[in-house]
């Protein structure tokens, strides 16, 4: 025999006991979105190599350690895209939507990055993106993280994410601050590990971004960001901040919060969780007004953020919440003898014609009694209609509450109707 194959490590199935739980996450999402006025972008999940590299940064994690890389027949390098902003940026920048114009836009889909799969960490996972462009002003950040605290509301997991909040100045004050920075770790430079002393040169702001927890703790006393602020910085960090303020939107200024990509200035944002253990970031986002022009576009102010499905599904199982979604069946219908089987499947469709939310499945490949019964209750549905000879010679159709003490009865197939109308 064949040895069987297997999905890929670090990329997984969405099996059907998990699926409504995550159409409920994706319709929720779609719906706050749209109450807000965003519309829909989709972009190819590949692309040019050379896109991510030029947006994301050379000396970040995912450039450097977790791009699914290949070459194309003819040579090109292609990449699986690892998140959206950039690819969306591409998109705004090839078709004409981004120079003098405003945008609100999201996406939503699958990204690949090859790092060491665990809870919460994966190869393929999903996320749901919001970016903006054309806004300048710290009116629209506050839009943004508006509305992903309506997605916790809507969710009913507000009182398990936190908002952090931080401010990365102009890439003109964050030149200033790198000197200072790297005086510092040069003093230190003795417990840095490799990954922070190659930052050092190339990159020293992404040292702050350290997991290290050592190093995290001298951080404590490196020079901060924030001194080297102008007015410009500072009014539009005090702006956001007023904002959710009087949004009512709590937060914490989280100095350290640097995020893992070169294209941020001013605000970024994320949304932790205690309840998930190391992975515990849902939500990350912030200004990148750099971006667009980076990519060969004119100079557009931005800002967006993008969460992770597959941490929100896990939160929401964590609290129960993935328990009341809806069922795949509400009706299942029963069918004894030949002629059941041969006319009851029409009542049906005239009753699916009638009624388009009602989910009623057919027994397929007969059996007696108590094996489509058993059937019934397995496919989770309030509800079994059973046609046997009968009730087929008498146009009727007998009714049998799978989940009452309720008693069956026998009404006209006339009637299925209403009385379904009225039962579910
Ligand atoms: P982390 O610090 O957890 O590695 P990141 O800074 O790399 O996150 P972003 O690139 O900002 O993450 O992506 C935004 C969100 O996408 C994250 O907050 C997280 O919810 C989700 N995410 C990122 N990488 C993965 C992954 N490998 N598996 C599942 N979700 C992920
Ligand atoms: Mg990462």
């Amino acid at each position: 025999m064949s040895k069987n194959i297997q999905a890929i490590r670090g990329m997984n199935d969405c099996l059907p006991a998990q699926t409504p739980v995550w159409q409920k996450v994706e319709s929720v999402l779609r719906n706050v979105v749209s109450r807000y006025g965003y519309s829909e972008i989709r972009m190819p999940i590949v692309e040019m190599t050379e896109l991510f590299k030029r947006s994301i940064g050379e000396v970040t994690d995912i450039v450097e350690k977790e791009m699914y890389t290949f070459e194309d027949r003819n040579g090109d390098s292609l990449t699986l895209r690892p998140e959206g902003t950039a690819s969306c940026v591409r998109a705004g920048n090839e078709h004409g939507l981004l120079y003098n114009q405003i945008q609100r836009l999201w996406y939503m889909g699958p990204m690949f990055r090859h790092e060491r799969p665990q809870k919460g960490r994966y190869r393929q996972f999903h996320q749901f993106g919001v970016e903006t462009f054309g806004m300048q002003g710290p009116d629209i950040d506050a839009e943004v993280i508006a509305m992903t605290a309506r997605f916790w509301q809507e969710f009913g997991i507000a009182d398990k994410v936190k908002l952090e909040l931080n401010s990365l100045g102009s890439n003109e004050e964050r030149a200033e601050y790198r000197d200072a920075l790297v005086n510092f770790l040069q003093k230190h430079e003795s417990i840095l590990d490799e990954d922070c002393k190659r930052r050092m040169v190339s990159n020293p702001l992404r040292v702050l971004d350290t997991k290290n927890a050592d190093i995290q703790a001298v951080l404590k006393d490196a020079p901060s960001l924030s001194d080297y602020f102008g007015d410009e910085s500072k009014a539009h960090f005090e702006g956001l901040c007023a904002r959710l303020e009087a949004l009512g939107i709590e937060y914490t200024i989280n100095s350290r919060l640097v995020r893992g990509l070169d294209y941020y200035n001013h605000t970024v944002f994320e949304w932790v969780t205690d309840s998930l253990g190391a992975q515990g970031t849902v939500c990350a986002g912030g200004r990148y007004d750099g971006l667009v022009e980076q990519l060969g576009g004119k100079s557009t102010p931005a800002v967006g953020f993008a969460m992770g499905l597959e941490r929100l599904v896990l939160l929401m199982e964590t609290l129960g919440l993935d328990k009341d979604v809806r069922k795949a069946v509400d009706v299942f219908v029963v069918m004894l003898g030949e002629q059941a089987e041969l006319k009851a499947p029409a009542v049906i469709e005239q009753l699916r014609d009638c009624l388009p939310d009602v989910r009623i499945q057919l027994n397929c490949g007969g059996g007696n009694f108590k094996k489509q019964f058993k059937k019934a209750d397995k496919s989770g549905a309030d509800i079994a209609l059973v046609f046997g000879e009968q009730e087929i010679i008498e146009s009727k159709v007998t009714i049998k509450p799978l989940r009452s003490n309720e008693e069956q009865s026998t009404i006209e197939q006339e009637q299925l109707v209403d009385y379904l109308n009225q039962a579910l």
